[in-house]
């Protein structure tokens, strides 16, 4: 039996429109309805036929829903939330897909019954946003990370969870504060760094005029690809998860100056060692299957 039978999604960019499409290829039966607060892109999400109905407002969403998920900006969570609480059904589990989850678990038991928020957070995405950039294979093979607050129905998590494992994704609970300090490490952390070295290539074209895109294959690009992330989400991502962000800054900036020191004393060893620890992290990304092992990220180079 399907775990849900009337899903709504709220916020129809990147990952709610691949929840649609997802839910469409894999549950087909599910009645999806939705709303963004863009008109724009409750246009779109009507001429690509991604939902059932898209409705105008929020609570009109919801009304049916026996799971809400919520796609919106991490800052927005809380608004939109309030905004559908009295339009939900008494039995209505309330899930999200937000970067961070004990800001998000605190936004949404404020004003919904805490024993039906059932926080998650599939940790899957592209550097693109929007109802057309979303895709139904998004999730196959990446984790979706569920984190139930104390209160959380446990058949409620459970429900969720089968959801997501018919999505394609491998589920693994975690507490939210658990959560958000891997992913300052794994995901938020990257972020950080490549918006600065963009940056800060960027400052130096002044000077250098336009070789720094046209040698950009030596190692640059790659950043380009995580710094072209949304600039909303991402604002939203640092100012909720400042904590274990800034926790992980002052350890990165401790490993940054020994490097540095290596580098001024001409101590090889200590670089050496430091390269081939990190080689076999990206080897052990390899195996387990979240990425491909295909050189230069499997591009074309014909
Ligand atoms: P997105 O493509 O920008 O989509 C977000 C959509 O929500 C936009 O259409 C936005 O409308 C709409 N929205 C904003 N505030 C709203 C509100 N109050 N009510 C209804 N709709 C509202 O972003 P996304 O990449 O799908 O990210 C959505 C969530 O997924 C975020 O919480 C993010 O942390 C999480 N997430 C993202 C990724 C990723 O790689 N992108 C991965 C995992 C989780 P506008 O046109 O006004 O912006």
């Amino acid at each position: 039996m399907l775990p849900f039978a009337r899903v709504s999604i709220i916020g129809l960019g990147l990952i709610g429109s691949s929840i649609a499409r997802a839910v469409r290829q894999y549950m087909p039966t599910v009645r999806l309805t939705g709303h963004d607060a863009d008109a724009g892109v409750r246009e779109i999400a009507r001429r690509i036929d991604l939902l059932d109905d898209v409705a105008d407002h929020a609570g009109a969403a919801v009304t049916d829903a026996d799971l809400v998920i919520l796609c919106v900006p991490v800052g927005a969570m809380g608004a939109v939330a309030a905004e559908i609480a009295a339009d939900l059904p008494a039995d209505a589990i309330v899930s999200d897909v937000g970067s961070c989850k004990a800001s998000v678990a605190q936004a949404l038991s404020a004003v919904l019954p805490a024993a039906r928020v059932v926080p998650a957070h599939p940790v899957a995405g592209t550097e693109q946003s929007g109802p057309e950039a979303g895709f139904a294979t998004l999730f196959r093979r990446r984790w979706c990370i569920v984190t139930p607050l104390p209160d959380s129905d446990e058949a409620a998590t459970i429900r969720v969870e089968d959801f997501w494992r018919r999505l394609g994704a491998d589920v693994e609970r975690m507490a939210p504060d658990h959560h958000d300090l891997v992913l300052a490490v794994t995901s938020h952390l990257p972020h950080l760094i490549a918006y600065t070295i963009v940056g800060t290539a960027d400052d130096l074209q002044q000077v250098t005029q336009s070789e720094v895109i046209k040698f950009s294959a030596g190692g640059f690009r790659d950043f380009t690809r995580i710094a072209a992330s949304d600039p909303v989400m991402w604002r939203d991502v640092f100012l909720s998860n400042k904590d274990a962000v800034l926790e992980m800054l002052q350890r990165f900036s401790e490993d940054l100056s020994q490097l540095q020191r290596a580098i001024r004393w001409g101590d090889g060893d200590a670089l050496h060692d430091r390269f081939a620890r990190t080689r076999a992290i990206r080897r052990s990304i390899v195996d387990q299957g979240q990425d491909d092992a295909a050189a230069d990220f499997g591009r074309r180079h014909d």
